[in-house]
């Protein structure tokens, strides 16, 4: 131990690691110290919640305590779970991240619930589905592994995120359904697509600054602003999205707090039908937007 800084996790059992941890991270002000502290510690004794428990007592070797001390410097300074990890779960998948792609919300499953509810509508064969700023690919892929036969293609102005997709889509085995492309909304898309999904950028710039540590200083801003008002995205994809979508054709967008009217106002304006009310998160916010191609 000659020169070394003392490790508080040192010669502890993983239950009593886990605890201090949860404590470290609750006087830090970490909203979810407790599970925050479970899942470090399961990543890094590569155990579930059962086999922490089945060890509980088992004493921390000096490199895993080296490493969940790292691990928990990186938390208190800031940085997501899922970003210190590389990954995050979404729609019951798991999900590799990069430094180009937002962490997957769980609030974004409610645009894959809107878009399953109007595919099982339509009752498509094969149905063409494309994501726009597909980031991790969270959106598409998790539409490709609900419907078995659709192919999708995702787009995004970063080469890394469209790498971090396709390395996901290959890793979740839909690496022969799916396709990425570089390029601004669906500019290099030519379709016809049945759902045209996106969580675009949608946060007003000036509000980036007062955003949470976790996000403004380790999300992508390409991923989060969205111009001045919040609505450049949506201005520049719905018009796009609207000329490929296939008749009876749906288009889903994430919505920020309080932008749902105004993005079925620009739907309205590209002739898309809204033909209902968003659907809710699970905090009760109106998140995913739609809107139908109907025929003249
Ligand atoms: N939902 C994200 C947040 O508020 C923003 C994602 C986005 O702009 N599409 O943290």
């Amino acid at each position: 131990m000659t020169g070394c800084v003392s490790n508080p996790f040192a010669g502890q059992s993983i239950e009593s690691a886990r605890r201090a941890l949860a404590a470290q991270l609750r006087s830090a002000q970490i909203d979810e110290a407790e599970l925050d502290a479970r899942i470090l510690i399961s990543a890094v004794l590569d155990l579930d919640l059962t086999g922490l428990i089945a060890q509980a007592t088992r004493p921390l070797t000096s490199a895993e305590a080296l490493q969940l001390a790292q691990y928990a410097g990186r938390r208190i300074a800031g940085e997501p779970v899922a970003r210190i990890l590389g990954t995050r779960e979404f729609w019951g998948l798991p999900f590799r991240l990069s430094e180009a792609t937002l962490v997957p919300r769980p609030d974004t499953e409610t645009v894959v619930e809107r878009a399953l509810e109007l595919f099982r509508e339509q009752k498509i064969h094969r149905p063409r589905i494309a994501d726009i700023g597909t980031g991790s690919g969270a959106i598409l892929l998790a539409l490709l592994h609900e419907i078995p036969d659709a192919f999708g293609v995702g787009t995004d102005l970063s080469l890394t995120a469209l790498g971090t997709a396709r390395g996901n889509a290959a890793a979740l085995g839909l690496g022969n359904r799916s396709a990425f492309a570089a390029c601004s909304y669906l500019a290099a898309l030519s379709g016809p697509f049945d759902l045209i999904v996106s969580n675009p950028p949608y946060i007003p710039s000036g509000e980036i600054p007062k955003l949470s540590v976790e996000v403004r200083d380790h999300d992508p801003h390409l991923a989060l602003d969205g111009g001045n008002d919040g609505y450049d995205a949506y201005r520049g994809l719905i018009p796009q999205a609207a000329e490929r979508l296939a008749l009876g054709g749906a288009l889903i967008v994430e919505a920020g707090q309080g932008q749902a009217r105004n993005i079925e106002t620009l739907m309205a304006a590209a002739a898309l039908v809204v033909d209902r009310p968003p659907k809710a998160d699970l905090a009760g916010i109106p998140r995913a937007v739609s809107a139908r191609k109907m025929p003249p």
